[in-house]
């Protein structure tokens, strides 16, 4: 039988399951700390756990499943791509992104995707399943100690669709933030969906704290359909209005993401309709520059992203631009998709 992954339960969890073996409760909350607060990744470290019990733990149970396959690193930017082999011989990738003071994770929530976004690499490998949540939460600690580092900043952009996953993505954002854990703060951790309308409302009203974006990549409703087939299941009316519901119920300001493509979505129409549609939110928009991944669709040239700056303004929301980092190994926004390169 297959060992018991702790990674991912919670302290209740933990707590129960200390119980389930005739320890007392307070063994769950020490498991807790040694796991998400420690770091730890085997028993034998555990040393406050009487030396029968963390045998028997060694031969039934584990702190994380995930086995690293590849890591590639980005001379030029210090990005790292982590390639994990699940057990199931699934593979997904993290990516870690260092920026001055902050050490940002993005981790993937699910083995593949459903949601078929044209312009998206992990959305050809189709949906193969979801990441549980020690799967998801264990992209965190691993990434922690096979670096030596303290993470600042997790986003959910990775693989996946976050919220054709939303249990167990919610649970491990628990995790994750968790004070007596891993303890990152809810506004540092990013949720981000292509528009799955009916969790932005579950989201809203269960007044979660971490912070949204929607990937909009369009303001036209036909145009956004051609590109991200879930917005034909929910319009851009039903989006905005949801939208306007998550920021009006949480008080709390939405990240726009909007990919530029050339000639596709970079013009001066789409920039006065791009601003027309999010002037009224309280939003914020970061605009990311297409990462290749098929020759259907190009980057803008830095004139033309430059020029599409400047037809928003003035906007009444904070514009950033996101410069995808480690597009030279495949790990910028939407370029991953779990391949494992043999070199040599
Ligand atoms: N499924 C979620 C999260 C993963 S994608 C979502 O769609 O939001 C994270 C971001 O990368 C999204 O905003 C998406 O639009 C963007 N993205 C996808 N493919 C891209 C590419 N090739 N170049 C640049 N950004 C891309």
């Amino acid at each position: 039988m297959e060992n018991l992954n702790l990674t991912g339960m919670s302290l209740h969890e933990l707590e129960r399951f200390a119980e389930s073996l005739g320890e007392k409760k307070f063994r769950g909350r020490q498991l807790f700390s040694w796991i998400y607060e420690k770091r730890a990744n085997s028993f034998s470290e555990m040393t406050n756990l009487a030396k029968p019990l963390r045998e028997k733990l060694e031969r039934d149970a584990a702190v994380g499943h995930l086995e690293l396959v590849e890591k590639t690193e980005s001379k030029q930017s210090g990005t790292h791509k982590f390639l994990f082999k699940l057990k199931d011989e699934h593979l997904v990738e993290s990516v870690y992104i260092p920026d001055e003071d902050r050490r940002t994770l993005c981790i993937s929530s699910q083995v593949g995707c459903a949601l078929n976004c044209a312009f998206c690499a992990t959305a050809k490998l189709k949906f193969k399943r979801n990441l549980d949540t020690g799967e998801i939460v264990d992209q965190v600690l691993f990434v922690e100690r096979d670096l030596g580092i303290e993470l600042t900043n997790i986003v959910f952009m990775g693989m996946g669709e976050p919220f054709m996953n939303y249990e167990n993505v919610i649970h491990a954002a628990h995790l994750i933030n968790h004070p007596d854990g891993i303890g990152i703060g809810t506004r540092h951790i990013v949720i981000s969906t292509a528009g799955v309308v009916k969790n932005i409302y579950r989201y809203a009203d269960e007044g979660h704290k971490y912070r949204l974006a929607v990937s909009l990549n369009s303001p036209y409703d036909d145009e956004r359909q051609s590109i991200m087939p879930v917005a034909k299941k929910w319009n851009m009316e039903e989006l905005i209005n949801a939208v306007r519901y998550y920021t009006k119920r949480s008080k709390q300001m939405l990240t726009f993401e909007y990919v530029l493509f050339d000639g596709l979505n970079d013009s001066a129409e789409h920039a006065s309709a791009l601003k027309k549609l999010v002037s009224p939110l309280n939003c914020k928009l970061n605009l990311i520059p297409y990462n290749s991944v098929l020759d259907q669709f190009k980057r803008p040239s830095a004139k033309r992203m430059e020029l599409f700056m400047q037809q928003l303004h003035p906007l009444n929301a904070p514009v950033s631009v996101r410069w995808s980092k480690g597009d030279d190994i495949s790990a910028a926004c939407g370029q991953l998709a779990g391949k494992y390169k043999k070199s040599g």
